[in-house]
């Protein structure tokens, strides 16, 4: 029996989605963090529970052809990065195998899987970060949550965000430390500056600058900051500056209310070929290269001939649907977020596109209302968050029953769950599945699936 504080030799074998090296020993499985497939080690158990434990390195004695040297100071202790101490062509075979096994083990699945889309650029790649604020040593600091806890590792230059993010960050913590402005604590509920989130259009380089604050309070000084400074003039790409206000006692980082301070409510990108206009609270995704890549191999995936009616759900500002707009009859898109439906409308709008509408609400009552007035889609593009679909959206769409169901998500294992429960019903089959990285060297990986009506 393994016991805490005792040390072990073992081989790494695998790779959970948190990034752990596993390995075994005694029967029971061994978490190691920061590991790579085929370290021989010895390690210092921390934990043990029923069937697993925990351990750390104490000490490499064979090393991965995998591993490679961490080209970031902070990349063990930050929660961001959990594979660049290995090769990025390891990391995509990791990624790969994330897919295939949710597939196998919670799909049921036995498939032929096409090679995972890689990023050609694996650095600097984001066009969004939310850096938290943190009192430390009486004084303000910004970085990133350190793994699986809310203590901030005080670090801005990360080589994920465009660097024009850290000096933005470095130069409003000057001002907050000049001028004694308190971050949030989120212990005891005190303090003002909560975030500071940015934005930036990687097409159109149009950069929006947004500080959370759990106070009305910050609206002055992010007035008077931007009045007595020259922080619009150092970074000319600011195009607005926003306050946004959440009092919470709450993990989820924006509030409902926004204060404009500079510039508009909103920036532009450029998202496969069409403009995109992006307001704080609209999900975009974070990697606008590599979404246009995914983009065209879902529009691939549905054989669009131009008769098509399309329904994309969880459509956030319409991008997938305004992409596919001129190879299709016409696009419903729906969305819960208002505000991101809003840009939606204006991004047909502003695109000259007059084929494509988007409804407010939830995916799943808005599905069954369609199935019950008898719409009938030739393709349902889903997209949903982590958690996957609701049951009564996968209802409403086999209700409906279109040709072509083309599935993205950003989590294998509820993709596999709600592909399995589709294909349960006995009208679909999996024809084609592929890994897209859109997180490169982070522990995230999205997937596209097309699923067809049987015998067509
Ligand atoms: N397809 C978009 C957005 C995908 S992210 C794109 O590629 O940019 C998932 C989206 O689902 C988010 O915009 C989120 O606000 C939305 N969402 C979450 N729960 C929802 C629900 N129950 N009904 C409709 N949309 C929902």
């Amino acid at each position: 029996m393994i016991s805490k504080n005792q040390i072990i030799e073992i081989e790494i074998t695998g790779m959970t989605s948190e990034g752990n090296g596993v390995g075994h020993a005694q029967g029971m499985a061994v978490f190691v963090p920061c590991t790579a497939i085929g370290d021989k080690l010895e390690v210092k158990i921390v934990k043990v529970l029923k069937s697993y434990a925990y351990g750390i390195i104490e000490k490499i004695l064979i090393s991965s052809p995998d591993r490679t040297q961490s080209d970031c100071p902070v990349s063990q202790k930050c929660g961001g990065c959990m594979f660049r101490h290995i090769t990025y062509e390891a990391e995509l075979k990791i990624k790969s195998g994330f897919i295939s096994d949710a597939f196998k083990r919670i799909g049921g699945f036995d498939l032929e899987y096409e090679s995972i889309a890689g990023c050609e650029e694996t650095d600097f790649y984001r066009n969004k970060a939310q850096y938290p604020v943190a009192m430390q040593d009486s004084k303000a600091v910004c970085g990133f949550y350190s793994r699986r806890s809310h203590r901030v590792v005080p670090f801005t230059a990360c080589r994920l965000q465009p660097p024009v993010f850290a000096q933005i960050v470095d130069y409003v913590i000057d001002y907050i430390n000049e001028h004694h402005i308190p971050a949030y604590d989120e212990q005891t509920h005190k303090g003002l500056i909560r975030h500071i989130y940015l934005r930036k259009g990687f097409h159109t380089g149009e950069i929006m600058l947004c500080i959370v604050a759990a106070d009305k309070k910050a609206v002055k000084y992010v007035r008077e900051m931007v009045s007595s400074t020259d922080i619009l003039e150092k970074f000319g790409d600011i195009k607005c500056i926003i306050v946004n206000v959440n009092p919470d006692n709450t993990n989820v980082i924006l509030g409902r209310k926004n204060f404009q301070i500079y510039g508009s409510e909103n920036i532009t990108d450029v998202m496969c070929g069409n403009k995109i206009m992006l307001s704080p609270m609209s999900f975009y995704q974070v990697n606008t290269c590599q979404a246009e890549k995914l983009y065209s191999i879902a529009a691939g995936f549905a054989e669009l001939s131009g008769n098509e009616k399309i329904l994309d759900l969880y459509c956030g500002t319409g991008t997938i649907g305004l992409s596919m707009h001129d190879k299709v009859k016409c696009l419903t898109g729906v969305e819960v977020i208002n505000q991101a439906v809003e840009n939606a409308k204006i991004n047909a709008q502003i695109n000259g596109i007059e084929n494509a509408e988007f409804i407010c609400g939830d995916a799943g009552t808005i599905a069954d209302k369609m199935a019950a007035q008898g719409e009938k889609p030739d393709v349902i593009i889903v997209d949903p968050p982590r958690k996957g679909c609701d049951g009564n959206t996968i209802e409403a769409i086999l209700k409906m029953s279109p040709c072509k169901i083309v599935m993205i998500s950003c989590n294998p294992a509820t993709a596999a769950r709600d592909c399995r429960m589709i294909c349960e019903s006995g009208e679909y089959e999996i024809r084609k599945i592929r890994g897209v990285d859109l997180f490169a060297r982070t522990g995230h990986v999205e997937s596209v699936v097309l699923m067809s009506r049987k015998g067509k």
